[in-house]
């Protein structure tokens, strides 16, 4: 959406990046990241704006996790009761969403952007960001994954989970907490359903919120990097760029490709010309949400699923099945891993796949609706949360691009519902594309 008058919230955050980092740059080159002013204005000025601006997702993480995993499984429970359909709508996106999350660790456990760093710079980066990552990473280094790790998923208060951002207890919580919020009676779940909804409604306006200081945050974070670390970092973020939209780009017309061809029985080429008008809004808005009319569109009157069908599963599909936000979520934490140097056993990467998945079944279907939730991974697997800093500049064009690939995978699934009903196949797609609205 637009900010104030003139220029769009992702233009000033652009700016911002590269205002921000050029001004670190020269002041890493002309005077040093030690430089007293150079201090003086991380200290003061460029530090304090990118720390609010954090704080400020930091504040809602919690209450997103909960609110927005509670509600997802007790959607969950609705999907149940229409029986068939919805048990295969589920199946459908989980299944393609961890199939994505899988093949996002593989491309960047096989292109690793973020390693190369010496490990003086890695060590600094850690210094620099994580008082209270290292801990955790201690932690991490001696526990690895034992019996008690999924014990200890099992919360015992989950008040104290939330205030120590363990992830995995919170999202515990919310499981059951779901769960057993679809098995007391209608009446009774409703108030706490529609608190929920309202929680989360809030929680996402300040995430808004944050957003518009968002350029001036975005640019402190990323002088402080640039004036400490110089070009050390410019260099695997750029490969972290290209490793992000090339994961997403082979995923969208390669295995999702492949998955249309085989499994649902359409020519590609035909699918992506019919949804071509729900790809560019999701682009051009990066969000799923508000492409949702766009999408039911696309799958009706251009590939000629009932309404009955894609007017149920898309509006599901629009915030549950986000192939591009789950590959973009496990190349982002592995990378910021490389970056700061946690090395992660193969149960660690796992876990990454496991949460990549369920995060961004709850991820909102907003622009950067999954960066709190991230947020919470990171922290959990030991990156620091303020490591997020690093990549919130470049973001916008992944988000455009990852939403492309939630849309386009979203039609896929009411499609493949379609198909698995008996209620649509190929022969009804209809010859004309529709004309543009
Ligand atoms: N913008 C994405 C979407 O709406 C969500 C995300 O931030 O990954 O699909």
């Amino acid at each position: 959406g637009g900010s104030g008058p003139g220029m769009k919230l992702h233009t000033k955050i652009l700016i911002a990046l590269v205002v921000g980092a050029t001004a670190g740059i020269a002041a890493n080159l002309t005077m040093g990241g030690d430089d007293p002013t150079v201090v003086f204005v991380n200290t003061y000025l460029a530090g304090p704006i990118g720390q609010i601006f954090l704080r400020m997702l930091f504040m809602i993480v919690m209450p997103l996790v909960f609110a927005s995993i509670t509600l997802g499984v007790a959607g969950l429970g609705d999907l149940k009761k229409v029986g068939k359909v919805g048990g295969k709508a589920i199946g459908y996106f989980l299944a393609t969403t961890f199939l994505a999350a899988s093949f996002g660790l593989f491309v960047v456990n096989t292109f690793r952007p973020g390693e190369g760093l010496s490990p003086e710079v890695k060590t600094e980066l850690m210094a620099t960001y994580a008082e209270d990552a290292a801990g955790k990473i201690e932690a991490q280094a001696t526990g690895n994954f034992g019996i008690n790790t999924f014990v200890e998923i099992v919360t015992r208060n989950p008040v104290k989970s939330a205030v120590d951002t363990d992830m995995l207890g919170i999202i515990f919580f919310a499981l059951v907490f779901g769960a057993a919020l679809t098995q007391i009676k209608p009446e009774r779940a409703e108030p706490m359903i529609k608190f929920l909804q309202a929680l989360e409604d809030v929680v996402i306006k300040i995430v808004g919120m944050a957003m518009k200081i968002a350029p001036y945050g975005v640019a402190g974070l990323i002088f402080g990097v640039t004036s400490r670390f110089g070009f050390a970092l410019l260099k695997p973020l750029s490969a972290y760029v290209l490793v992000v939209m090339g994961a997403l780009l082979f995923h969208l017309f390669v295995n999702l490709s492949l998955i249309l061809k085989f499994v649902i029985g359409i020519n590609p080429l035909l699918y992506f010309s019919r949804i071509k008008g729900a790809m560019v809004t999701a682009f051009s808005t990066s969000s799923s949400s508000a492409t949702l009319p766009t999408a039911l569109r696309a799958a009706e009157d251009g590939l000629g699923v009932p309404p009955k069908i894609a007017g149920f599963v898309l509006p599901l599909g629009s915030t549950m099945c986000m192939n591009g936000t789950s590959i973009f979520e496990g190349i982002t934490v592995i990378f910021l891993c490389q970056v700061f140097g946690v090395d992660l056993s193969l149960g660690g990467m796992a876990i990454v796949i496991v949460m990549s998945v369920i995060t961004a079944v709850g991820a909102a279907g907003v622009p950067g609706g999954s960066i709190p939730l991230l947020v919470g991974i990171l922290t959990m697997m030991g990156v620091p949360g303020e490591g997020i800093a690093i990549v919130l500049g470049v973001d916008r064009i992944l988000d455009m691009t990852r939403t492309v690939v939630n849309v386009s995978s979203d039609i896929s699934s009411t499609t493949f519902v379609a198909k698995s009903e008996g209620v649509w196949d190929a022969s009804m797609v209809p010859k004309e594309a529709p004309t543009a609205a």
